[in-house]
């Protein structure tokens, strides 16, 4: 049982492939994790890091509140088990699943007792004579579960483990993980390219990309609120419909259109939505099944159907979309033919809508809130709408005068009760909408839109109410720039060099063309700030700090870098 963290976790391959760019994300004790994208995004390099048969090339991995970078595979109380399972083929069940064991010295019998229970959880107990080539594929990746459980680990990873087997039977292995995951109670990674067994199996699904973590969610979160057409598509089957079109304002509304589709967006989806403009190159997403057959929809023809039994899928041409659409029925006895025209319409509070040039929903389940605050520092001491800073973090504003401060905070990290060590603002409600687990409240706090996700908290429409937002969570800016930063502190702030971006370098962080005299310095910390990369250098023999801005810099913590 354990929780492992991984902080800005980077890999290059020394063939230049970057597999794994930093990779933030963390994993509760006893969770069930699983990691999901198209092969070569970087899932198994990532578990192999958290292995330790892979060395991380920037960043930290923790396991409990332990830094494990440097600590030895057999060292990080960690089992994993592989898509080929590895067994030693002249070995019986029995020894292959023993033979951990007894490298770790462990009785013998203890280690009797220990393998017959492992066997029994997961029903091999009448195979332990047999050797590997004896069994069948699924026996097999029993065999291999139960090698990895009777060490008892703290963490679990798995690396596409069902992968060869046939169909059914990774069906039946699917929910006998599951189910082993809650027999043992231990936290489970887990790496798969298959987005059925992701949703299945994982209660927080990391979803990747060319390396980098497009969004960790619940599945339901997932499904329902996608943050990228990236998402969007990768789950759900038949994949969702995504159709090309623009924003446009009218009066009070705003529309989607696409040729003769035109689409009113609710209400409760604008408030929700963030960066949109009149003319905006969008796309609307709706899955097949949010299209329903309706006599006021939009006109179209049937051109291909596939009737599946359970459900009949329709193929369709729409506007805005070169390729067919796919409109799913459940209804079984559909009396439609191919070349029958139809009207459709779209369930609008299932539709989604993405910024055409970024891929990024416009809809965020989290929107950033921005509330004007009234910022003073006076004698050192900085009070932000009456809420005293403390010495230590005023030290980590940037800017002597806080006029023009806007607080930032994310929907979710804004609370209806009391907090300690928050900024209290006056907020009115004007909408609750129930979602499953919790409410969305959209009010507006000094004039402002506001929305916030909240436990249901009984708060009503039209009510004066206190928002408290916690210092920790909220971010400053001034002008569009990032005023805040738990990284610098007042006296690292001494020099500031800007590299790349001028001529005027004086700081020169590549080890290319270094001469001796060029000091040595640590990367201690990274962080990306709006326009730039924010480098912490230690000096190697001396204790001397630097802070580097850059528009763009290839190091990272840990390495060193070398300056003039
Ligand atoms: P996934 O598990 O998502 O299929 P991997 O983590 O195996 O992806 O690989 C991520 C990327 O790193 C891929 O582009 C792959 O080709 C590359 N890669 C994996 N292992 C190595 C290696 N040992 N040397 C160089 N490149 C590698």
């Amino acid at each position: 049982m354990a929780k492992v963290r991984l902080e800005n976790v980077y890999k290059i391959y020394p063939n230049g492939v970057k597999a794994v760019k930093d990779f933030s994300l963390n994993i509760q004790d006893e969770e069930f994790v699983v990691f999901v994208g198209p092969s070569g995004c970087g899932k198994s390099t990532t578990l192999r890091m958290i292995a330790g048969l892979e060395d991380i090339s920037a960043g930290r991995i923790y396991i409990d509140d332990a830094v494990v970078n440097d600590l030895e595979p057999k060292d990080r109380d960690i089992s994993m088990v592989f898509q080929n399972y590895a067994l030693y083929p002249n070995m019986t069940v029995y020894d292959n699943m023993a033979y951990g064991l007894r490298c770790h010295h462990v009785k013998e019998d203890e280690i009797k007792e220990t393998v017959r229970n492992a066997a029994e959880i997961l029903g091999i107990t009448d195979y332990l004579d047999r050797k590997p080539k004896e069994l069948s594929g699924g026996q097999r990746q029993r065999v291999a579960l139960g090698r990895a459980i009777v060490r008892k680990p703290k963490v679990f990873l798995l690396d596409e483990p069902l992968s060869n087997l046939d169909a059914k039977l990774r069906v039946q292995m699917r929910s006998e993980i599951s189910k082993l995951h809650e027999r043992l109670k231990t936290t489970f990674i887990y790496v798969t390219h298959d987005q059925t067994e992701a949703m299945t199996m994982g209660s927080q699904i990391v979803v990747m990309k060319d390396g980098v973590i497009q969004q960790v969610d619940t599945p339901l979160n997932l499904y329902n609120h996608p943050v990228n057409t990236f998402v969007a598509t990768f789950l759900g089957s038949p994949q969702m419909n995504l159709l090309e079109g623009k924003l446009g304002k009218r009066g009070e509304e705003w529309h989607f259109a696409s040729g003769p589709l035109d689409i009113a967006i609710p209400e409760e989806m604008l408030l929700q939505m963030n960066g949109y403009e009149d003319g905006l190159e969008v796309y609307l997403g709706v899955r097949p099944s949010d299209i329903s057959l309706s006599e006021r929809g939009f006109k179209t023809r049937i051109e291909l159907m596939e009737q599946l039994g359970n459900e009949t899928i329709l193929y369709v041409y729409l506007p805005g979309r070169e390729e067919l659409s796919i409109v799913s029925s459940a209804d079984k006895n559909l009396r439609l033919m191919s070349g029958d025209e139809i009207s459709i319409s779209f369930d609008l509070q299932h539709i989604h809508l993405f910024d055409k040039a970024t891929g990024s929903s416009l809809v965020q389940a989290n929107v950033a809130n921005a509330i004007e605050v009234e910022a003073t520092r006076e004698e050192g001491t900085i009070h932000i709408d009456g809420f005293e800073v403390d010495e230590e973090k005023a030290a980590h504003f940037l800017e002597d005068d806080l006029r023009g401060l806007e607080l930032r905070v994310s929907s979710s990290d804004i609370s209806f009760d009391p907090l300690p060590g928050s900024i209290a603002e006056k907020a009115t409600i004007k909408k609750v909408v129930p979602f499953l687990s919790y409410d969305v409240v959209f009010g507006t706090v000094k004039g402002k839109p506001l929305v916030a996700k909240t436990a249901k908290a009984g708060l009503k429409e039209g009510e004066e109410t206190t928002i408290y937002i916690p210092f920790e969570k909220a971010e400053f800016h001034k002008g569009g720039r990032k005023v805040y930063s738990a990284l610098l502190t007042k006296e690292d702030r001494g020099v500031e060099v800007s590299i790349r971006k001028t001529r005027s370098a004086t700081i020169l962080l590549l080890p290319k063309g270094r001469k001796a005299k060029d000091k040595r310095y640590l990367v201690e910390k990274r962080e990306e700030l709006n326009d730039s990369v924010v480098l912490l250098l230690k000096g190697c023999k001396t204790r001397e700090k630097l802070v580097v801005r850059a528009a763009s810099v290839d190091v990272f913590e840990g390495q060193s870098v070398f300056a003039k």
